[in-house]
């Protein structure tokens, strides 16, 4: 299955420079986390961006122009064969932060970052990210933290791609992106997820079809509605509760360094 086209998203729109006032809305948890010194040093390096569905924020193999703070939404973190066939490997929302390579030392892309659920967030580019990480010592801390909790993830999405059946995989991605978007509707093609899963489309519109038989969720015209949140957990394989139980583990880690 070929991948998503490079290049073919819709872009990113600059809505409007932050001035660093700190009135601006930040729902980004690892800017919430920061001390307001390191942000006040943050926010004038950035831009308020808008972040349109199927937008490619990051492109595997090529540079790393800019880095992101989402304020909601969903973004997948796609891995690229060498044939063009592609997969996702993780997603992240409003808890996250895309370019984490930067933050090693490293500007070229691992992954291809596609935005799933439109958003809102804060865009900075790689030297402003770089020049401040040296006077943001909170901010290169919680960042390396982050890059842990997606480790976390991806190592069990890797498993979940290869072991678990499709519909499996479609509770647990259903159910990790509500979670991002905070409601029990948003948009969804079938055509989308089936380039996430890595698997056929026909495959993805019998597992939707099996769920919604459940009376698990609804699906009309490109919106999913989860209908029965606990059926749907219920529904899905291990790697759901697996995740959320390994970054528990992992948040109690960082409360006894704190
Ligand atoms: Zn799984």
């Amino acid at each position: 299955m070929a991948g998503i086209a490079r290049g073919t998203g819709p872009k990113v729109s600059v809505k409007r420079q932050n001035a660093g006032s700190g009135q601006q809305s930040i729902e980004n948890e690892i800017l919430r986390g920061i001390p307001t010194s390191e942000l006040d040093v943050l926010l004038p390096k950035m831009e308020i961006s808008a972040f349109p569905a199927r937008a490619v924020l990051t492109e595997a193999a090529k540079p790393i122009e800019n880095c992101y703070f989402l304020n909601g939404g969903v973004v997948s973190i796609i891995h690229v064969m060498t044939d063009g066939r592609s997969i996702e490997v993780g997603l992240t929302g409003s808890e996250g932060f895309i370019g984490l390579s930067v933050i090693v030392g490293c500007e070229i892309s691992l992954v291809r970052s596609v935005v799933q659920i439109a958003a809102t967030g804060h865009r900075i580019s790689v030297e402003n990210l770089k020049s401040v990480l040296q006077t943001c010592p909170v901010l290169e801390r919680n960042l390396h933290r982050y890059s842990q909790e997606l480790s976390i993830q991806t190592i069990q999405i890797a498993a979940c791609n290869r072991l678990h059946s499709v519909d499996k995989q479609l509770s647990r991605w259903l159910l990790m992106t509500q979670d991002r978007v905070g409601k029990s509707s948003f948009p969804l093609t079938q055509d989308f997820i089936s380039h996430m899963l890595g698997t056929r489309r026909a495959s993805v519109s019998v597992a939707a079809s099996a769920l919604q038989k459940r009376g698990l969720i609804t699906y009309t015209r490109g919106q999913v509605t989860i209908q029965n949140r606990s059926g749907l957990e219920q529904a899905s394989c291990e790697c759901y509760g697996e995740i959320n139980k390994l970054l528990e583990a992992w948040g109690k880690v960082l409360q006894l360094q704190t």
